[in-house]
């Protein structure tokens, strides 16, 4: 049985209803309040003097909205915008030709900048520095380099993962955004905006459930909403009410914290098969069958945040709020332990 996962990137039907709910100005943007209103600054300082708004980096786990943050920027600041990922741009002249055609003004938008190759970051650098790139034309003892200049430009980065950008790259962003989980409030009144947005009835109390089972995280309530939707219309009468909501989310084994299957085969591994930790992030990962990459950035940060999980120096340690989530006692898991 493939298990769903609310955190996946939706494809097809799913991508471009998230592009309907999408939010497309400020206005419209939940929560991250700080980060809002300084944008707002930011942008409107940068339309006044008609320059170019600074290379702005927003870091935080997937889903909190960087995305939608960088489309905002550029529609507020009625630029085009150009879409690329760290990974994808594996050659220098993949970015050359990309930092060519951006008009004045325009964003180029790179997500997962932290996975950039050292060869292409290093061209970003004069790029984002002073708008010019130095290429190479020929090989060998003919060789020598062009400088060509860049319209102006705004680099919007987005990471999960900050503590893996070099510190020149990191240094040469005007504007750091840390973006935070949401919480209850903000994520109920995501929920009601989509499903106004979707023309899906809801009551208050069944949008609150989706939230408080949301990680705190925008994707995921949208992605609970989609599919409480699909049990309201084919199960009930196509209204989103409580009972819908909580029968349709247990089907989903989304637990009432909001923690799904993979959360919770993670705190039982830490418990059963570790006796509660230390245990290592490699280790771990492994254990559950995950890279350690996606069990820190995806999985891990909301467990520390809800308290689940303590990072210490020796390694990741289940706390008493675990054993009680799991109902299990102290000390009974050890004899199911692997050592
Ligand atoms: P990220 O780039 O951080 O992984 P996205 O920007 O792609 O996240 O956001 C995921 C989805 O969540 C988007 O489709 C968007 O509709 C929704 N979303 C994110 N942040 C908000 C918000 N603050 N208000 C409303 N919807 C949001």
């Amino acid at each position: 049985m493939s298990e769903f996962n609310p955190r996946d990137t939706n494809e097809g039907k799913d991508k471009e209803l998230d592009g309907i709910i999408r939010p497309r100005e400020l206005e419209d943007f939940t929560g991250q309040n700080e980060i809002v209103s300084n944008l707002k600054v930011y942008i409107q300082a940068a339309k006044l003097r008609g320059e170019t708004l600074d290379h702005t980096l927003f870091h935080g786990p997937p889903g909190l909205g960087k995305t939608t943050l960088a489309h905002i920027i550029a529609n507020e600041m009625g630029v085009n915008m150009k879409i690329t990922s760290g990974p994808v741009l594996d050659r220098p002249g993949d970015l050359a030709g990309l930092l060519t055609s951006l008009e004045e003004g325009d964003v180029l938008f790179i997500d997962e900048i932290h996975r950039l190759s050292p060869e292409v970051e290093e061209y970003l650098y004069s790029a984002m520095e002073d708008f010019v790139i130095d290429i190479m034309i020929d090989k060998g003892p003919g060789a020598r380099s062009v400088r060509i200049s860049l319209n102006p430009f705004t680099l919007v980065g987005a990471t999960t993962r900050s503590g893996l950008l070099t510190a020149p790259l990191r240094a040469r962003f005007g504007i750091t955004c840390p973006m935070e989980y949401y919480d209850t409030e903000d994520l109920v009144r995501i929920v009601k905006r989509s499903a106004g947005i979707l023309k899906v009835e809801i009551d208050e109390s069944a949008a609150r459930e989706i939230a408080m089972r949301s990680r705190g995280t925008p994707r995921i309530c949208n992605s609970l909403l989609r599919r409480v939707r699909d049990f309201a219309q084919v199960e009930g009468d196509g209204r989103i009410d409580l009972k819908i909501s909580k029968y349709a989310l247990d089907k989903l084994h989304i637990d009432t914290l909001g923690l799904d299957s993979i959360d919770n085969k993670i705190l039982r591994t830490m418990i059963e098969k570790f006796k509660g930790g230390p245990v290592g992030a490699n280790t771990l990962a492994t254990a559950i069958s995950e890279d350690q990459g996606t069990f820190e950035e995806v999985y891990e940060p909301f467990l520390i945040k809800e308290g689940f999980i303590l990072r210490t120096q020796r390694g990741r340690i289940a706390t008493d709020l675990a054993y009680k989530h799991l109902g299990i006692k102290k000390g009974i898991s050890d004899e199911n332990t692997l050592f």
